[in-house]
């Protein structure tokens, strides 16, 4: 087989040199920065992310004879053939358990779904937080509902991509990045409930208010994180359990005291955190729509407190650079994403970006950290049909 690369030397196969056909169509969806609602959607609470202009694209093709051929630019290695018939949850390694995933839900769930030939690539960052696997299995699901004319609606897809995730390659994710990744609009931000999916496009215009927003990956993934997550989640229905509810969403800010009364002291500040939390992403909606964007800042600034002090995911590399964005004039800065490492997302002043990245890169530099990698965010648009 020929294959060409690209300027960094990275394997460049097209999808005729991949599987001697043409595809019968190209599917993009995107990674996503969650503005704020951070480890509330497993509490089937509220979440505000925004879609990124970085997707994950799919080409893709039927096939009759139920295999199943999967390569992606990012993934290294040939072609993974797999039977649709005998995809089982843990039995596909690695990266191609996330396409694979979704193809076995969807059949799991009794969709008519048969193989197909897929061609993957990626400029969302992986494991920096910004969600590329749910932006893989968006594509591979926007694909398949495509292609084998299913209909789903996208909150459905998402449902079924986080399914996914959850059972066939086993992280334990809510439904935030997959909703995100499919329900996304340009220009806004999505208010979604996690405890019935309904979901509010929320105009959030950065440009028009002179803002930038920055994301910060720290290149940092601290390996505590994957059991501590499953720890956390595991804590918080413990807590729900223990105070008769459904699900800590069902408390409210000002039933927090009394809960916090009834609990053992190693679960209060979880349950403070997903209350106030909750709390947050409805002060930051009221913000965005009163079309006062920078009131959204130390909105962000206090839920990267109560994610260090209360929920205690962050890490110094993510304290340190909401720290450096604050003292060079950020309107506000927190974490994003599950935590131990990954992203911090600063809300500035479009003028001051440059100086505001500055600052964060010196601070790193001079505590001996890795330089940060920067992009801007954009609010883009959810799970579509390139061509
Ligand atoms: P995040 O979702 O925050 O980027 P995760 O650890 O949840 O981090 O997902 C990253 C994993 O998703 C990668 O290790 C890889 O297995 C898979 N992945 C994401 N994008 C691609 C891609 N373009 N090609 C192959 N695998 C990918
Ligand atoms: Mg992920």
């Amino acid at each position: 087989m020929s294959t060409s690369t690209d300027a960094g030397g990275r394997s460049m196969s097209t999808f005729a040199e991949l599987h001697g056909r043409t595809p019968e169509g190209e599917w993009a969806a995107p990674g996503r920065v969650n503005l704020i609602g951070e480890h509330t959607d497993y509490n089937l609470g509220f979440v505000l992310p925004i879609a990124l202009p970085q997707t994950v694209r799919v080409q893709a093709a039927r096939r009759t004879d139920g295999l199943l051929r999967l390569w992606s630019a990012q993934g290294g290695g040939p072609v993974t053939e797999l039977r649709v018939a005998e995809l089982a949850p843990g039995a596909v390694p690695g990266w191609a358990g996330y396409p694979a995933g979704v193809v076995w839900a969807l059949r799991d769930a009794g969709h008519p779904v048969g193989g197909a030939d897929i061609r993957l690539d990626s400029d969302v960052p992986g494991g920096a937080g910004l969600s590329s696997s749910a932006a893989l299995e968006c594509a591979v699901a926007a694909a398949y509902d495509d292609l084998y004319r299913l209909g789903l609606p996208a909150p459905e897809l998402a449902l079924l991509a986080q399914r996914a995730e959850n059972a066939f390659v086993g992280v334990p994710c809510g439904i935030m990045d997959q909703m995100a990744s499919m329900c996304c609009r340009p220009g806004a931000a999505l208010f979604l409930d996690s405890r019935d999916l309904a979901t509010r496009h929320v105009p959030f215009d950065l440009a028009g208010a002179g803002l930038a927003l920055l994301v910060l990956d720290t290149r940092v993934k601290h390996d505590l994180g994957d059991g501590a997550y499953a720890a956390l989640r595991a804590g918080c229905e413990k807590a729900a359990a223990l105070l008769g509810l459904p699900a800590l969403r069902s408390l409210d800010a000002a039933g927090l005291p009394a809960a916090l009364a009834q609990l053992p002291d190693d679960l209060r500040p979880l349950v403070r955190h997903v209350v106030t939390e909750n709390a947050r992403v409805e002060a930051a909606v009221a913000a965005l729509d009163a079309g006062d964007l920078a009131a959204l800042g130390p909105v962000l600034t206090a839920g990267h407190a109560s994610l260090r002090d209360d929920y205690r995911v962050s890490c110094p590399e993510t304290d340190l650079a909401v720290e450096a964005a604050l003292a060079a004039g950020a309107h506000g800065a927190r974490m994003t994403g599950g935590g131990f490492g990954g992203s911090v997302i600063a809300l500035v002043d479009a003028t001051a970006a440059d100086r505001v990245v500055a600052a964060v890169t010196a601070a790193f530099r001079a505590a001996g950290h890795a330089e940060p990698r920067t992009l801007t965010a954009v609010p883009a648009e959810g799970a579509r049909r390139l061509a």
